[in-house]
């Protein structure tokens, strides 16, 4: 097997890191942990968007570059790399114009795939519910048929970016009757201010807002805004969850913590020498190199699977698994060298490294849960790569 990067992908990622470097040499942001999903900064999209690089995957006919799921990783890696505020167009690109291109009808395509490429779709994922997570099947929001409309009426909730979003993915049941319940269950693309939707923020462990509530109450929504079959959702959410798990996000989101931990080492002293003389700091940071970079090959063996036109549903489970459980030791070595000033907020007077370590360890916590939960990744890799049998 052969593991190098051709020259055409080693020119693209070099393209992304100089965009990316003049964008900081400008001072237009501060590269910071989560960001891709954090931190919202229009302009930048739109600068990403002239790229090219939004809709890098899909097909020229439909505005995309037509190139493939490695190179699209090369992207998303570097983006996540500097901590680069692109959440406005990540859902979007990774995840909902895929869907579009699969399941919508040439008028969705016509109309909505240039809305995401020119970045102007802030999309949030409206599945799960407060009784309906790793059971997604459970959902109760439902979509009534109403005329040429559907009536929505439920709630979502931990919608990320649900301040943010013009724009809302929804999972809804169609047929309360189906049996298995998975059946009754379609998927709505529309815009998220139409009358009748409250987002209602919450407030995350780090005293940020990131996730929302969300509630429909009588929301009218046309037919057009149904995306693929009625009653087939189901099967066209677990597609859509292949993607969600398939990126560089829940490996790299912290890299800015990586690179900042690093760099503190060499500079700070504890006993009169730099803290990277310890053995047992040295040791720390190398292993997570060691652990991140066997997180790389994961993710880019999953890239690698869907340029091969699989599905890459126990690899993506594989790698978002590992992903996480890394960035969770990543926090917890943060927190460890730091020592207790590690847990300082970013507004503390003597917080080391701008608080990426509190950010890190508090958030992590949700790493493990946000797009399919450690337990269910596994059981997915056990039924569909062991042939254990289900539960
Ligand atoms: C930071 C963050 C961002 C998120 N963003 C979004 C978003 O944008 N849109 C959205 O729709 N949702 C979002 N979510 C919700 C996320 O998808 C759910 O939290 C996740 O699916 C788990 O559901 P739950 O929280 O209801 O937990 P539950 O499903 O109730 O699970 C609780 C515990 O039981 C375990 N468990 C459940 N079933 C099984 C089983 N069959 N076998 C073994 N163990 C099991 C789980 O692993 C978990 O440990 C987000 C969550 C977080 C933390």
């Amino acid at each position: 097997m052969d593991f190098r990067f051709s020259d055409e992908q080693q020119q693209l990622r070099q393209e992304v890191r100089q965009f990316l470097e003049e964008e900081l040499k400008q001072g237009l942001w501060q590269p910071s942990c989560d960001a891709w999903i954090m931190a919202y900064d229009p302009q930048f999209t739109k600068r990403v968007s002239a790229k090219g690089w939004i809709g890098l995957t899909w097909p020229k006919e439909h505005g995309g570059q037509g190139r493939g799921y490695i190179d699209r990783l090369i992207v998303t890696e570097e983006m996540l790399r500097y901590g680069a505020p692109a959440a406005c167009h990540w859902f979007a690109d990774r995840q909902i114009g895929g869907a579009i291109l699969h399941y919508g009808t040439e008028e969705q395509k016509r109309e909505l795939l240039p809305l995401i490429l020119r970045g102007e779709a802030y999309v949030g994922l409206g599945m799960s519910e407060p009784e309906a997570g790793s059971d997604l099947a459970s959902l109760k929001t439902k979509a009534v048929e109403d005329g040429d409309d559907y009536i929505i009426d439920g709630q979502k909730v931990w919608t990320s970016g649900g301040s943010y979003m013009n724009w809302i993915y929804l999972v809804a049941r169609t047929d309360p009757d189906a049996v298995p319940k998975h059946k009754g269950i379609s998927e709505f693309f529309f815009k998220a201010d139409l009358p009748g939707t409250t987002v209602r923020p919450i407030v995350d462990i780090t005293g940020g807002v990131h996730f929302n509530e969300v509630f429909f109450d009588g929301v009218r929504v046309p037919k057009t805004c149904l995306i693929g079959e009625k009653n087939r959702g189901f099967y066209q959410i677990l597609n859509q969850l292949d993607y969600e798990r398939s990126g560089m996000e829940r490996l790299m989101a912290n890299y800015p913590l990586f690179e900042a931990l690093i760099q503190y080492s060499k500079e700070s002293k504890r006993n009169g020498q730099p803290l990277a003389k310890e053995p047992a700091v040295r040791a720390k940071l190398a292993q997570l190199k060691i652990e991140l970079e066997v997180g790389r090959l994961h993710m880019y063996r999953v890239a690698l699977v869907m340029d091969e036109g699989r599905a890459p549903n126990w690899e993506s489970s594989m790698a978002k698994a590992y992903g996480t459980a890394f960035e969770q030791r990543l926090a917890s070595t943060a927190i460890e060298i730091l020592g207790l000033y590690g847990q300082l907020a970013p507004k503390s007077k003597r917080v080391p490294i701008k608080g990426m370590a509190y950010h890190s360890y508090l958030s992590s916590k949700g790493y493990s849960l946000q797009a399919g939960t450690s337990e269910i990744l596994k059981n997915i890799l056990a039924l569909r790569k062991l042939g254990l049998p289900s539960q």
